[in-house]
C-alpha cells in the first residue's frame, strides 16, 4: 500500500495552495487555492490532472480548505460551480463563516480590474452551501473508511491543520500555520500521532525569528512618525486576519499615546469582519478570551469607514486597504495617489507573492513602477516592510516535524532554494525522509500496516522484570595507566535490556492477543516439554595404557569398585583450570555446570553412546551426560576438552585394588 501525492499548487512556490493525496483508496484534496500574481489559467490548479473526464465527484471523496486566505480558497468557488464538484467540501466554522468576504472582496476587486470573473456572488453563495463544518478535535466520519480531524494552526482565525486516516495509514496537512501566539490567535497545537506522512508549510524554511515584541515596536514607531510628519499611512491587507491583528496593535498604541489621527478601513467589509471576530472569541489567544469580559478587544474605538473622498483629503491618516499585497482594486488605487509624495508610508506584510505589486516594492528600491504599458507610478514614499509574520519560523517547523515524527515529510508553500535547505535539515538532524516536489508532480511514500494486539497481563509482567547484566568495564581510564596499579577496581557496569518473548495467538473471529509462553500450555492443556540433549562418550584413562596385561580385570571391573566420586572430582579441578565460565559443582557422583550434568555410565546398551573407535575397548571409561538447548555451546566446550584429556588414574585406583 502506498500513499501518493500530487501537487498541484503551492509546489516549490507560495500561492494556489492544492495537494491531492491517495490514501488506500480514497482521495482527498487539501486547499483549492489560487495564485494572487498569475490573471491567465495559471491562477488556478490544472484540476484536469485529477481527472481527464471532469468527472471530479468520482475522482475525489472530499475536499478540505485549512483557511480562508485566498491562496488556500480562492479556487473553490470556481472548482464546485464552473468546474462542477458536488462532493463533500469540509472546513472549521469560522472558516465557513469568513471564507464568503474574503472571496467576495477578491471578486469585487477582479471586477475592478475588469477580468474574466471566472466566478459571480451566486458562485460563492452556491459553493459555501456545500460546506460542511466542523469543530476543532472532532473526529469526521467522512465515509466508513476515511476519518479527519481538525487541530487549531493560529496563523488566522479559524486555520486548522487536518489530519486524515483510511486503514492503517495516516497523515497530517499542516495548511498554514504558526509556531508562536500573537496579538490575536494561540500557538498551533496538535497530539502526537503516528503517520506515514506529513505535509507542511515551509514559508520561512530558512528564517529564525527573534521575539515580535521589537520588530512590532518598529513598525508602531514607523507609522507614528509618519502621521506626526503630517504623512498618510497605507496598509494594504486582506480584509480578514492581518488587518485584525495590526488593528488591535495600533488602537492600544493610539489609547496609550493619545493619538487622534484617524484609522479607517477601506470599506464595509472589515467592520463587517470584526464582527464575526467579535463573535468567535472562542478561537482567539487565550489574553484576548480573558480580557473578553471587560473589553473585547474586536471592538475598535478609533477605526471609521473610509470614503473614497478622503483620498486626497489634507492631514495624516491610516488606512487599511484591501486587497493585501496591492495586487489591484482599491489598495491599488489608493498607492497610485500616495506612493509619490516621500512624507506617505506604505507597509507590506513580510512575504507577497511573486508577480504583485507589493512584491515588486520588496525587491529593491524601486522609484518607478509600471503597472501596464500606459501607466507609471512614481515611488517616492517611504516603504515598511513587517518583520513580524503569522507563519512558523524554520525552528517551528523543525519542532513540529520532530514532535510528530512522521516516517515521511513533504514540503510545500515555501521558496525552492529554501527548502532545499529545510529538506537537507530535516533528513540529515530527524532521519526523516523529506520531499520538495514541483507544481503537478507525484510524490509516492510506502505506508506501513500494523497488526493491533492485546497483551496478556501474564506477558505485561514478564516485561517489567529486569534482566540485569553486570560487566567489567574492560577499558581503563588513560590518566590512571601510569600509576601501573593492578589492584585498581574495574568499574561494574550494569546494564537491564529486557526483551520480553511472547507468543502471538491469533484465534478466528478474534483479537490478535500477545500472550506469556505458560499461558499458552494453560491455553493448550498440555504440559512443558522440555528438550534435552545427552551424549555417552569414552574417555581414556592413564593407569591402563600403562599397565596393560592380560591378567589385570576390565575397565568395568575396575570402575565397579572405583570411587567415582574421585573421578568426578578430579574432572572438576580440570574444568575449573580450563573453563573461564559457567558455575561448576562438584554433587559427589555428579558433575554440573549450569544445565549441563554428568555421570559415569556403566550401562553396556547406554541410548546415549554413539559409536565410537574406542567403544569395546577396555581402557575406557564412559560418562553421560545431558544439557538443555540453552546450555549448547558451553556443553560441546565441555566435552571437547574431556575428549582430549587422559584421566591419570594410576595411583589412586591401586590404592583401591
Ligand atoms: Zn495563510
Ligand atoms: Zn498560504
Ligand atoms: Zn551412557
Amino acid at each position: 500500500m502506498a500513499i501518493d501525492c500530487l501537487v498541484l499548487g503551492a509546489g516549490q512556490e507560495v500561492g494556489k495552495s492544492c495537494v491531492v493525496v491517495s490514501i488506500n483508496g480514497k482521495r482527498i484534496m487539501f486547499d483549492c487555492g489560487m495564485h494572487m500574481g498569475y490573471t491567465d489559467s495559471r491562477r488556478y490548479p490544472d484540476f484536469s490532472l485529477i481527472s481527464k473526464t471532469g468527472d471530479f465527484d468520482n475522482a475525489l471523496t472530499c475536499v478540505i480548505i485549512t483557511h480562508f486566505h485566498l491562496d488556500h480558497i480562492g479556487a473553490l468557488p470556481y472548482f464546485t460551480e464552473v468546474c462542477g464538484y458536488r462532493g463533500p467540501v469540509y472546513m472549521t466554522y469560522p472558516t465557513k463563516a469568513l471564507a464568503p468576504l474574503m472571496l467576495e472582496d477578491y471578486r469585487k476587486n477582479m471586477d475592478r480590474r475588469g477580468e474574466d470573473g471566472q466566478f459571480t456572488s451566486d458562485h460563492i453563495t452556491e459553493c459555501m452551501k456545500k460546506v460542511i463544518p466542523v469543530d476543532l478535535k472532532q473526529t469526521v466520519q467522512v465515509d466508513k473508511d476515511l476519518q479527519i480531524r481538525a487541530y487549531y494552526a493560529g496563523h488566522v482565525l479559524g486555520a486548522a491543520m487536518f489530519y486524515a486516516k483510511v486503514g492503517d495509514a495516516a497523515m497530517v496537512y499542516t495548511g498554514d500555520y504558526n509556531m508562536t501566539p500573537d496579538r490575536h490567535l494561540g500557538a498551533a497545537q496538535i497530539d502526537r500521532l503516528q503517520l506515514d506522512l506529513l505535509i507542511t508549510e515551509s514559508t520561512y524554511a530558512t528564517t529564525i525569528r527573534d521575539s515580535r515584541y521589537g520588530r512590532e515596536r518598529e513598525f508602531l514607531k514607523a507609522v507614528h512618525n509618519c502621521v506626526a510628519a503630517g504623512g498618510k499611512v497605507l496598509i494594504p491587507t486582506f480584509a480578514l486576519g492581518r488587518a485584525q491583528e495590526l488593528c488591535i496593535l495600533l488602537e492600544d498604541y493610539w489609547e496609550r499615546m493619545n493619538l487622534k489621527v484617524p484609522i479607517y478601513f477601506s470599506s464595509g467589509l472589515t467592520i463587517q469582519a470584526n464582527m464575526y471576530y467579535k463573535m468567535l472569541i472562542n478561537w482567539t489567544s487565550q489574553k484576548i478570551k480573558e480580557t473578553y469580559a471587560t473589553h473585547n478587544a474586536f471592538d475598535f474605538k478609533n477605526v471609521q469607514n473610509f470614503d473614497r473622498s478622503l483620498i486626497n483629503a489634507p492631514g495624516p491618516c491610516v488606512l487599511f486597504a484591501t486587497p493585501g499585497m496591492i495586487s489591484g482594486g482599491f489598495s491599488l488605487e489608493v498607492f497610485m495617489q500616495w506612493a509619490p509624495s516621500e512624507i506617505n508610508l506604505i507597509t507590506l506584510p513580510g512575504y507577497c507573492v511573486a508577480g504583485t505589486i507589493g512584491h515588486k516594492l520588496m525587491s529593491g528600491k524601486p522609484t518607478k513602477i509600471d503597472l501596464d504599458k500606459d501607466t507609471q507610478v512614481d515611488v517616492r514614499c517611504q516603504i515598511h516592510q513587517l518583520s513580524f509574520s503569522p507563519h512558523t519560523d524554520a525552528k517551528g517547523i523543525m519542532d513540529l516535524v520532530k514532535f510528530l515524527s512522521p516516517k515521511h515529510a513533504i514540503l510545500v508553500h515555501g521558496e525552492k532554494p529554501k527548502m532545499a535547505t529545510l529538506k537537507e535539515r530535516i533528513q540529515s538532524e530527524l532521519g526523516i525522509q523529506c520531499y520538495c516536489p514541483a507544481n503537478n508532480d507525484t510524490v509516492t511514500i510506502p505506508t506501513t500496516h500494523y497488526v493491533k494486539a492485546d497483551a496478556s497481563d501474564a506477558f505485561i509482567k514478564s516485561c517489567l522484570n529486569p534482566n540485569f547484566k553486570f560487566s567489567k568495564s574492560s577499558s581503563v581510564d588513560k590518566s590512571y595507566s601510569g600509576s601501573n596499579d593492578s589492584k585498581a577496581i574495574p568499574g561494574l557496569q550494569v546494564s537491564d535490556e529486557r526483551v520480553a518473548e511472547g507468543i502471538l495467538v491469533v484465534e478466528k473471529g478474534k483479537k490478535a492477543k500477545v500472550i506469556h509462553q505458560d499461558e499458552l500450555l494453560h491455553m493448550l492443556g498440555e504440559n512443558k516439554h522440555e528438550v534435552q540433549f545427552a551424549y555417552c562418550f569414552p574417555m581414556r584413562t592413564e593407569r591402563l595404557e600403562k599397565t596393560r596385561s592380560e591378567d589385570l580385570p576390565s575397565a568395568d571391573d575396575l570402575l565397579c569398585g572405583l570411587d567415582k566420586c574421585t573421578l568426578i572430582s578430579l574432572l572438576s579441578t580440570k574444568l575449573s583450570n580450563e573453563l573461564s565460565d559457567g558455575n561448576i559443582q562438584d554433587l559427589g557422583e555428579q558433575l554440573q555446570v549450569e544445565s549441563f550434568c554428568l555421570s559415569i555410565c556403566l550401562k553396556d546398551n547406554c541410548p546415549h553412546r554413539i559409536s565410537d573407535s574406542l567403544q569395546n575397548d577396555s581402557e575406557v571409561v564412559f560418562f553421560c551426560c545431558s544439557w538443555s538447548v540453552a546450555d549448547e555451546m558451553l556443553a560441546w566446550k565441555i566435552i571437547s576438552i574431556m575428549k582430549n584429556y587422559t584421566l591419570p588414574l594410576e595411583g589412586r585406583l591401586q590404592v583401591r585394588i
